[in-house]
């Protein structure tokens, strides 16, 4: 058992499409267990995205910092069955272009890397995934209080093993 943490990105939810996307996680049977709609700064924007410079170059850091200052995000911390691995699973590739139709990123967006680098722009693939436990236990800390997580029980636990 494992908690993750999604943010449903500005383009998410200028799109409409938060009831949709969360369904998703709902449906395989992960329980909520934080929610908030914040509008981020850019000095959080970076501690979010505190690696992406390193890994992705200044630039992407740059853009995706704009991206997630324009608008509200939703946040929400997902608890299930190695909920890490399995969230990403539903996230699908970073990249949509290349993201497996039945995931997200898949489904709800086509662009490509190098169609937004050419316009110099971070890429709107709807919703961000912690990557690996370490960073869900570092993200949750930074988005959450502890006292904005809950631990109750939902019907579906027991038709879902837990
Ligand atoms: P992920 O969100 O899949 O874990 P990263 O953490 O590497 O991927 O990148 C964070 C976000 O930055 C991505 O979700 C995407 O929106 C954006 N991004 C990453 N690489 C690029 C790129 N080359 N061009 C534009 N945007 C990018």
């Amino acid at each position: 058992m494992e908690r993750t943490l999604i943010v449903i990105k500005p383009d998410g939810v200028q799109r409409s499409l938060v009831g949709r996307l969360l369904q998703r996680f709902e449906d395989v049977g992960f329980k909520i267990v934080g929610m908030k709609m914040v509008w981020i700064d850019e000095d959080f924007a970076k501690k979010h995205y505190f690696d992406l410079a390193e890994r992705r170059g200044e630039h992407v850091l740059n853009n995706m910092v704009n991206l997630m200052t324009e608008g509200p995000v939703v946040a929400i911390a997902l608890e299930g069955v190695e909920a890490v691995e399995n969230v990403r699973r539903i996230v699908g590739g970073t990249e949509p272009k290349s993201a497996a139709p039945g995931t997200i990123r898949g489904d709800f967006a086509h662009h490509s890397f190098a169609y937004t680098d050419s316009k110099d722009q971070g890429i709107r693939n709807l919703i961000h995934a912690s990557g690996n436990s370490d960073e869900a236990k570092q993200e949750l800390k930074l988005w959450f209080d502890e006292k904005e997580l809950h631990s109750y029980k939902i019907d579906q636990e027991k038709h879902h093993g837990f």
